[in-house]
């Protein structure tokens, strides 16, 4: 039953231990904090003046969250939280999805009229057309192939998972389209609704049978006639192709041939492809995948989705439960999952 809190769990836990260093290199993670291993405060590299540094031979040092403290989440959390309240309160309902999420965005408005949370461009311009009374099912655009579909989506598989669910693919293609409309972006937020799903209902019991579900899924969503692409040139099928061949590549090889960068068609795959390998040992692998850098609270946030649905919520650390800030919320919207699953299985 604790799959629905754990996988909300999992989420807000990937997304804190990687929030402080998202979009650096391994390197400069090694460099300036060493193995990460746990949640921890955050950091501001420092020169021998006494200066920040902003930048060095691996490139920019970016701070995305920077007023984040130890244990807070960013937009992959606030954002999976929005869409696990919207289909809690209404069901596979979009425009209630859209004023849930319009809702989480602006009680992170900042007095200055920016936003916390790191949210993404693309989701912020199709916020902004939202916010200016367009409909949800014509918001999305072509901005760039973001990967906030794959970071939110978990919630509509557990959704599903509880046996409310329907079409939650086709509900998890219209969320995605609501803000992208890259075909990837799309894809991948449905096949992760669908790896919760099977997870959380306890239908994938060895590694093969996910390397099974993500061709599958991968396959289907990808193929559908989604998105304003025609035709792109990379594709997530490709890459899951590779992972399922290559399921035991070092990080480093992973690293090269999928990518770990914001793109969804590098850090989703980059995701799916630490879950499987640490198939045996999900903790490592999430420290392990968060320490490769890149866009590392979204690929922390996208694994801890994955292993807290399939694991439940005793399997995560209680060192890093007891450590999010927004812990009590968090197990309040996952009660309810349960719940729901209760009424609906009893
Ligand atoms: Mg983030």
């Amino acid at each position: 039953m604790s799959k629905y809190t754990g996988a909300l769990m999992g989420c807000a836990i990937g997304d804190s231990l990687g929030i402080h260093v998202e979009g650096w290199k391994p390197q400069q993670i090694q460099r300036y904090v060493g193995t990460i291993t746990g949640l921890m405060n955050h950091i501001q590299p420092i020169g021998p003046a006494g200066e920040p540094i902003k930048e060095d031979e691996y490139g920019k040092l970016k701070r995305w969250s920077s007023d984040a403290k130890r244990g807070d989440i960013s937009d992959d959390t606030i954002l999976t939280l929005a869409v696990a309240e919207a289909v809690l309160e209404r069901g596979f309902d979009l425009e209630h999805m859209a004023r849930k999420h319009l809702e989480a965005y602006e009680a992170n408005r900042q007095p200055d009229g920016s936003y916390k949370g790191a949210f993404g461009g693309t989701t912020q311009l199709a916020f902004e057309a939202l916010k200016n009374g367009i409909s949800p099912y014509e918001s999305g655009n072509l901005k760039g192939p973001g990967n906030a579909p794959a970071m939110k989506m978990g919630p509509i598989g557990l959704y599903a998972a509880t046996d409310c669910g329907g079409a939650h693919l086709k509900f998890a293609e219209e969320v995605g389209r609501m803000t992208h409309l890259d075909t990837r972006s799309v894809a991948s937020g449905m096949v992760q609704a669908g790896l919760v799903e099977r997870l959380a209902g306890d239908e994938i019991h060895h590694r093969y049978f996910f390397h099974d579900a993500i061709m599958d899924l991968t396959a289907h969503c990808e193929e559908a006639p989604i998105a304003g692409m025609a035709n792109p040139e990379i594709r997530l099928l490709d890459k899951m192709r590779w992972i399922v061949k290559n399921h035991d590549a070092s990080v480093e090889e992973t690293r090269e041939a999928l990518g770990n960068g914001g793109a969804v068609f590098e850090s989703y795959p980059f995701a799916i492809f630490m879950f499987q390998k640490h198939w045996d040992n999900p903790k490592g692998g999430l420290l392990a995948t968060v320490n490769a850098g890149g866009d590392c609270d979204t690929t922390g946030a996208i694994y801890g989705t994955l292993w807290g649905a399939r694991d439940g919520l005793d399997a995560l650390p209680k060192e890093w439960v007891d450590g999010i800030n927004e812990k009590e919320r968090i197990l309040r919207v996952g009660w309810r999952f349960e719940h729901l699953d209760r009424m609906m299985n009893r």
